[in-house]
């Protein structure tokens, strides 16, 4: 199995049981995140993850989410970047799913991937329509 790890600056040397990082396992990939990045969305699964939450794992301190790793980095990167982007192999559906389970609203997502989404949107309302 693949294990990936994503921070911050993959140069800095980060002490795992630092309170200040967040240890997230999405699908079996690991990913590694300041907790200050994960609140800069509010009101959102990721920002109000704590060590109460059903997806804290006590006896490895991480957080285990069972859901897709390549859309998460996605997720993440919008928590990092404050711009939500994805890339054209996504379906609109299949995005728009994840951010409810992420409790992100879609108004967020920039303005060059929302005409995509929007008609991908249309597109899946027409076919269910047939
Ligand atoms: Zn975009």
């Amino acid at each position: 199995m693949t294990r990936r790890i994503y921070v911050d600056s993959p140069n800095s040397p980060v002490d795992i049981y630092d309170p200040e990082w967040v240890r997230l396992n999405v699908g079996g990939c690991s990913f590694l995140t300041k907790r200050v990045t994960l609140e800069k969305v509010p009101d959102t699964l990721l920002s109000e993850l704590n060590e109460d939450s059903p997806h804290y794992h006590h006896p490895t301190g991480q957080y285990l989410i069972d859901r897709n790793p390549d859309i998460f980095q996605y997720i993440l990167d919008f928590y990092r970047t404050g711009q939500l982007h994805f890339p054209h192999s996504l379906c609109g559906p299949n995005l728009k799913k994840e951010l409810l389970f992420w409790g992100i609203d879609e108004s967020f997502i920039c303005s060059c991937c929302w005409t995509r989404y929007f008609f991908s949107q249309m597109l899946n309302v027409l076919v269910q329509n047939k």
